[in-house]
């Protein structure tokens, strides 16, 4: 799909727009006071109420009218605790949010000095942001498939042989696009492709209405009964399209993540690869919405800010996290 050579001027935002738009660490503070207390309007703890609050110069913090009392729009963000200009973290963002394969920790270290290990750091948090772990998948055509992710290609289609246990399997589910609108795509990290597991997947995901489409891997024999429709392709027999029969659409995404991420897989966790499926889906899941991902992306910050925050993981760089 060719979406990206031809957005819409609406659609469209260019560098130069960022650079108007986040001139400065003020004007992104600002920005993000306004996604989180807009207005200035916020909940003082002392007031034990909702007071305006106003910027207090020279800090990074706003305080309450009536009584002072300081907040930060940082506060429970995944800029909290950094001590990395707020404007760069910005313009992660929208380099993650404007390339389509990907963008690696070396291209943002070069661009702009920060350490390997700081960019790598901003990365794997920018990511935390993308994960859409409670949507749920609409189509009334489906396609599901599975992808093995590391280890070297010995079985046909990437399917491990046995004792080949360096391959992670991916399965996907995706939705065909309509002509109201685009298809989204659901990818689990996931320990086996048992029968169990498929089934469990595809019932939490796919409506019971809708017909799914696989190929004839016999993982997938125990959907037949469970939904609508289950029509498979005959890979096998060196069949890849038979009418609406076909799983290319969700090989398509496939073959984005694979040229995304490159061979560096086989010595990361389940769940580390997991945030990097997060990342290529959210971008494929908003592809209709040209570079405006950035700004789905800005929401996320606010929206996940009240959450709890997630006990920090390892935080070694992979030495050879070429992404
Ligand atoms: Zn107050």
């Amino acid at each position: 799909m060719n979406y990206r050579q031809t957005i819409p001027a609406h659609l469209r935002y260019t560098i130069q727009d960022f650079n108007r738009q986040f001139p400065t660490d003020d004007a992104c503070l600002e920005h993000l006071k306004e996604q989180r207390f807009p207005g200035g309007m916020a909940f003082c703890e002392k007031c034990r109420q909702e007071t305006k609050h106003h910027r207090v110069h020279g800090r990074p913090v706003y305080g309450c009218d009536v009584c002072l009392t300081q907040i930060s729009p940082m506060a429970g963000t995944i800029f909290e605790h950094s001590s990395t200009s707020l404007r760069l973290w910005y313009y992660a963002m929208y380099l993650m949010a404007s390339t389509r394969c990907g963008i690696s920790a070396k291209q943002i270290q070069r661009e702009t000095g920060v350490t390997y290990k700081t960019a790598w750091r901003m990365f794997r948090q920018i990511r935390s942001l993308l994960s859409e772990s409670d949507m749920q998948l609409e189509g009334s055509a489906v396609e599901m498939d599975e992808m093995y992710y590391g280890g070297k290609a010995k079985g046909r289609r990437g399917r491990p042989m046995r004792g080949d246990k360096q391959k992670m399997p991916v399965v996907g589910i995706v939705e065909r696009s309509t002509k109201e609108r685009v298809g989204r795509v659901k990818a689990l990290a996931t320990p086996d492709v048992s029968h169990d597991r498929i089934v469990g997947i595809a019932h939490e995901y796919i409506m019971p209405k809708s017909i799914v489409f696989t190929d004839e891997y016999p993982a997938y024999d125990r959907l037949t009964p469970r939904f609508k429709k289950h029509k498979r392709i005959n890979h096998s027999a060196k069949v890849y399209v038979m009418g609406d029969v076909h799983t290319n659409t969700i090989e398509g995404f496939w073959s984005l993540v694979k040229r995304g991420i490159g061979g560096v897989y086989h010595q990361v966790s389940q769940k580390y690869l997991q945030s990097y499926l997060n990342e290529y889906s959210f971008r494929y899941n908003r592809r209709d919405q040209g570079n405006l991902i950035f700004t789905s992306i800005l929401r996320r910050v606010a929206e996940l800010a009240a959450l709890p925050v997630e006990a920090p993981a390892q935080m070694t760089p992979a030495p050879t996290d070429a992404f």
